[in-house]
């Protein structure tokens, strides 16, 4: 059978697979393949030249089992509602195997942020809220920034809300700019929990960080501060990418000299001192910890077997289809899945809303001692999941995180 690339397909085979390892009735998985609740919305955004052009979202309600739901919104060209479904299936899980409050979802915007002006993306970003706002809010569903969504962003999502209500209501969206209630560490907290996850993984396969070379797929939010973080433990940061291209050296490369230079380029690709190389070349490169932080079906059965990392930490969403993941099972590379891997946003997004509900701020120091205590318990409880059952990572990731929503369906009667 050709493998499949449907976001939404495969996330359906990850949660069967999880519900049989766990030996639990049919009705988790009746429940758990569809999302609650698939919204979409046709947006019509008045153009600088004076036409009106109509862009389509979505907002899917994945879960609401044990909180609101809880995800981020993309904009991107290529947002289909199967992606938006499966992207919130998997923040379903990831808020699950993280043991913070929320259920999942996701939203989505099909345009290119990159083509539109700043007058532009703000009128599209309103549009979309409101469009989506009689089913949003701090006790229903809180979205967040995702892919080419920024805390800007953030802003007029909870200006837009916050003016339909009446009110301000900072708890509706998280990722904020800090001055309307975003928090400290926010911005970061991705990174900083693969980080984590990657530092545990390292620990677990006795690999010396300070003698580690990494490569990092995607130089945005996640990846450009996984850089820095990761080089702050003493790796060698060698090759990075974003869209426009690739920068190599295996002598290693400055984190922050790779973020001025991107700031002033737009792309990390000739970055001085550096070899031009392809995404596919990245993957394939000979380093000890490989770090896709860009989009989904990136490690596929074509590449799988060419992948010489011993640590896989995916901050991205789905970057490896299953077939693939067996591949890297069987080669014995340790792959930290994503739904633990980029728990870190999601997590300090959890704390940005708390803060809200309390109007009582934290300092960074406590965010980021917070979210390191839950990733590394979170991490350590996959892992034993892993050894006790012989399951791969991410199957162990997924047994945790279903067999608490399991017990919650059934607490709630809902199965
Ligand atoms: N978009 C991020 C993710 O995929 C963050 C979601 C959030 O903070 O709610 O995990």
């Amino acid at each position: 059978m050709a493998e499949t690339l449907n976001p939404f397909e495969i996330v359906q085979k990850q949660i069967k697979a999880a519900c049989d390892k766990l030996g639990l009735e049919d009705s988790v998985y009746e429940v758990l393949k569809n999302p609650e609740r698939v919204l979409e919305v046709s947006i019509p955004v008045k153009m600088d030249d004076g036409t009106t052009k109509t862009f389509i979202g979505y907002r899917s309600q994945h879960s609401t089992v044990l909180g609101p739901a809880k995800g981020g919104v993309r904009f991107h060209p290529d947002v289909t509602m199967d992606e938006v479904k499966a992207l919130s299936a998997w923040m379903t899980f990831k808020c699950s195997v993280v043991g913070i409050p929320y259920g999942g979802g996701k939203g989505g915007v099909r345009c290119n942020p990159k083509e539109l002006s700043k007058g532009e993306l703000e009128r599209l970003a309103r549009g979309y809220f409101r469009a989506i706002s009689p089913i949003v809010g701090p006790e229903k569903d809180i979205p967040a920034p995702d892919v080419y969504t920024n805390a800007q962003v953030m802003a007029w999502f909870m200006d837009e809300f916050s003016q339909l209500k009446g009110y301000y209501t900072p708890g509706v969206v998280t990722g904020k700019p800090i001055i309307l209630g975003g928090s400290l560490g926010r911005s970061e907290a991705t990174a900083r929990g693969a980080m984590f996850t990657i530092r545990e993984a390292a620990n677990k396969i006795g690999l010396d960080l300070k003698k580690a070379t990494v490569a990092i797929q995607g130089f945005g939010n996640a990846g450009s501060v996984a850089a820095r973080l990761l080089s702050e433990l003493g790796c060698k940061i060698v090759a990075v990418n974003d869209s426009q291209g690739g920068a190599y050296n295996p002598e290693g490369m400055d984190p922050m000299a790779l973020n001025e230079y991107k700031k002033q380029n737009k792309t990390v690709k000739g970055f001085p001192g550096s070899k031009d190389i392809t995404g596919e070349e990245l993957l394939e490169l000979d380093v000890d910890i490989l770090v896709p932080a860009a989009l989904e079906n990136v490690i596929t059965s074509k590449n799988a077997a060419n992948i010489k990392a011993k640590i896989v930490g995916e901050a991205a969403n789905g970057p490896t289809t299953p077939e693939a993941d067996e591949i890297l099972y069987k080669k014995g590379i340790l792959v930290i899945p994503d739904i633990l891997c980029n728990a870190g946003g999601v997590t300090v997004s959890y704390f940005e809303w708390v803060q809200n509900l309390m109007n009582f701020y934290w300092t960074e120091e406590e965010v980021n001692s917070r979210l390191e205590q839950i990733m590394v318990k979170a991490f350590n409880e996959v892992y034993s999941m892993h050894k006790e059952h012989g399951v791969k990572m991410r199957e162990a990731a997924y047994m945790v995180a279903i067999k608490r929503i399991a017990e919650g369906l059934k607490l709630r009667g809902r199965i």
